[in-house]
């Protein structure tokens, strides 16, 4: 059985790839690291109490990385990071599914792919990762139409856009031949003007529990193409995600995909 460590065992994602984990034939739960402010710290990670020691949740990340071959982290950034860079040189693998990274977070896991094999992605469903292809096309195919993204996410969101929504918009752009940040939008207000044709808008809306919806649109004459993608459950994200670690395991240092785990090319 392959050991995996759950980072961040408290929240939201991490109570689903708990599970994931523990249903999977292959993997098993070798340790879990939470803040150290987390009220989880010291108590038994739920389903380990059985046979055996039961494994505690610690915030002490090399004891945590110590008792796995490969991690799995829904955090925040400066977490992802910091474990990055404690991950350096450990051989353990790293699947990361934290949202809102930013340059600095970005350095830290190039430099743990070095070392280790690495996967990256904003989102872990199979629909998301086909939805990616198949806009990138159809901005080439439509290339004079107007391209629009609009996610809707829960109130309890600390990223936006989410980073699913800029994964779209990396699609759209590529499709245009444009770098994104070229391009992108994240908001009108005012006397903006007539919209550029170059422009991507990449636009977020919050409320209530809604676990993530991003709509990609493509406005042209008399006519406009939606592609929408609803997820209905975290568990989607997290049986993902650990169907990823279970890939990763004994794979060369380096960045992956969610692409290459599902088969669906570059
Ligand atoms: P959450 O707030 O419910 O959980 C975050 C967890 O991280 C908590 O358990 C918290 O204690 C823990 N944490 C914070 N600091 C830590 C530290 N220093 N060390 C270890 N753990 C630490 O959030 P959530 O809804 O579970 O989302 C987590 C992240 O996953 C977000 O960035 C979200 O956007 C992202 N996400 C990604 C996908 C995907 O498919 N890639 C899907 C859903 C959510």
């Amino acid at each position: 059985m392959t050991r995996v460590c759950v980072v961040g065992p408290s929240g939201r994602m991490g109570t689903q790839v708990l599970a994931a984990v523990a249903a999977h034939p292959r993997l098993t739960i070798g340790s879990a690291l939470d803040a150290a402010t987390s009220v989880a710290i010291g108590s038994p990670v739920p389903g380990t109490e059985g046979a055996g020691a039961p494994i505690i949740v610690t915030a002490d990340p090399l004891a945590a990385l110590a008792a796995a071959s490969v991690y799995i982290d829904f955090s925040v950034p400066a977490a992802t990071r910091g474990l990055a860079r404690a991950a350096i040189g450990r051989g353990v693998g790293a699947v990361i599914g934290t949202t809102g990274l930013g340059p600095e977070d970005d350095a830290a896991i190039d430099a743990l792919a070095e070392t280790s094999p690495v996967l990256v992605a904003a989102n872990f469903s199979l629909g998301v990762n086909l939805m990616l292809h198949l806009v990138e096309q159809a901005a080439r195919a439509l290339a004079d139409y107007d391209l629009e993204v609009v996610e809707l996410h829960h109130k309890r969101k600390r990223d936006a856009p989410s980073g699913t929504a800029l994964a779209i918009g990396h699609a759209l752009a590529r499709g245009r031949g444009h770098a994104l940040s070229d391009v992108m939008t994240t908001g009108r207000s005012g006397d903006v003007g007539p919209r550029p044709p170059v422009e991507i808008g990449v636009l977020a809306v919050r409320g209530g529990d809604v676990i993530g919806e991003h709509t990609a649109y493509f406005f042209g004459e008399d006519e406009r193409l939606e592609i929408t993608h609803k997820a209905a459950d975290r568990g989607l994200f997290a049986r993902g995600a650990v169907h990823a670690a279970a890939w990763l395991v004994g794979k060369p240092p380096g960045r992956y995909e969610m692409a290459d785990v599902l088969g669906l090319g570059s």
